[in-house]
């Protein structure tokens, strides 16, 4: 099997790339990024020089590069996206080139050459937010910011290639993750590192806004499962069913650090922040098997000490 995997030098990417090779060492893997401020390689260091890996520097909105690319392998599995909401806000533009005009050209190499799979690693954040209950698969999209409305229109584009095309797409819909190898620029390495420097951390509003934290372990082990055993042409929502504010989050970090709450700085809101997400994780867990393992506060901790580790 050689899998393409776009975005490889991100946060999750990286994390995954990581885990196939050590999982699967029968597997080739070629990680294509563009290398975007968010892109590092020094994120994939430690699995450089495996021989069944290779990196190819290139842009997913590229047809022609994504053509021989598609060419020499068997399945696509897309991470590479814009993946920052506040940037998306400033200016949608670069979003809507990756994560849509992206997405299509990749779809329509995979669908050139054949490819048995194409895994579009989506988000929660396509069904908006909700105040009570949770969203399932069926739920309706409705994005409330120009990242989450771009990362819905992929995953339409998607699903009409496997109606019109047969295109062998799964789209996996994962929510809020925590790991090693994230930029700083999300919430956990971003406060963590402001924290080291000895500056204060700027929550949002009233740091009232839930989201679900799943260790990207998890996330990892998901797609695998969603890779190897998932149904073509169906949506799974990924989950830990651990719901946290982002203050609560936030004083576990400070707490971890030995640090008091006077290091927060409440700020004036994100525009159309959303209150919380929720999804219903029961069709992966009951179909494929699937639970979270890390246990969220032993997770968590593990984090802020590696990225105490990172920053020093
Ligand atoms: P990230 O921003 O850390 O990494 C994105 C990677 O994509 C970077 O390496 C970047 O260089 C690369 N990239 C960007 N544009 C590209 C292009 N045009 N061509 C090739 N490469 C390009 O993002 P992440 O947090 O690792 O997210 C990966 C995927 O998972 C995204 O699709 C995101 O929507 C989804 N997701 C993330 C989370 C989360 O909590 N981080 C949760 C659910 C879903």
């Amino acid at each position: 099997m050689k899998i393409l995997i776009t975005g490889g030098a991100g946060f999750i990417g990286s994390n995954f790339i990581r885990y196939m090779l050590g999982s699967y060492p029968g597997y080739q893997i070629i990680n294509l990024d563009k290398l975007t401020y968010a892109g590092d390689l020094k994120n994939c260091e430690d699995f450089a020089d495996n021989p069944n890996y290779e990196f190819v520097e290139g842009d997913i909105a590229d047809s022609k590069l994504m053509d021989e690319l598609a060419q020499k392998t068997d399945a696509i599995i897309n991470f590479a996206a814009e993946t920052h909401v506040d940037n998306s806000i400033k200016d949608p533009t670069e979003f809507l080139k990756t994560n849509v005009i992206g997405t299509q050209i990749l779809l329509d190499s995979a669908k050139k050459y054949d490819h048995s799979k194409f895994i579009q690693i989506s988000t929660d954040e396509v069904y908006g937010d909700i105040h009570e209950g949770m969203f399932t698969e069926k739920s309706p999209l409705k994005p409330s910011s120009p990242y989450s409305a771009s990362k819905a229109a992929s995953d339409l584009l998607c699903l009409s290639y496997f109606r019109t095309y047969k295109t062998p797409i799964i789209i996996s819909r994962c929510s809020n993750n925590y790991g090693p190898y994230q930029y700083p620029e999300k919430l956990v390495p971003f406060f963590i590192k402001k924290l080291l420097a000895g500056e204060k951390v700027p929550v949002y509003g009233d740091g009232s806004n839930v989201r679900d934290w799943l260790h990207v372990r998890d996330h990892c082990r998901a797609v695998d499962m969603i890779f190897h055993n998932g149904m073509i042409g169906e949506v799974y929502n990924i989950g830990a069913n651990e719901e946290h504010s982002n203050l609560e989050i936030t004083k576990k970090m400070l707490k971890t650090l030995g640090l008091k709450e006077d290091k927060i700085e409440f700020v004036t809101d994100r525009l159309g922040h959303d209150i919380r997400y929720a999804i219903d994780a029961s069709k992966i867990k009951n179909e494929l098997n699937w639970e979270p393992e890390v246990e969220f506060d032993v997770g968590f901790e593990g984090v802020v000490e590696w990225y105490k580790e990172r920053f020093k």
